[in-house]
């Protein structure tokens, strides 16, 4: 299952997600929350990071 993005209504920038993929998730400092991001479109649907998230 690709992901969309991240539900910002949902979130609470607990960072598990970054833990769990430091290829895709960051923090961004601007923004003040975490950021998906895939420009190459590599993601390959790990799944890591939607067990792991609450
Ligand atoms: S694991 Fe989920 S709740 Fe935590 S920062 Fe990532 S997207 Fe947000």
């Amino acid at each position: 299952m690709p992901i969309l993005g991240i539900d910002y209504e949902k979130c609470d920038d607990c960072q598990i997600c970054y833990n769990a993929c430091t290829r895709y998730f960051r923090r961004d400092k601007e923004l003040n929350k975490m950021v998906f991001e895939d420009p190459n479109n590599l993601f390959d649907s790990c799944g890591r990071c939607i067990a792991r998230c609450k």
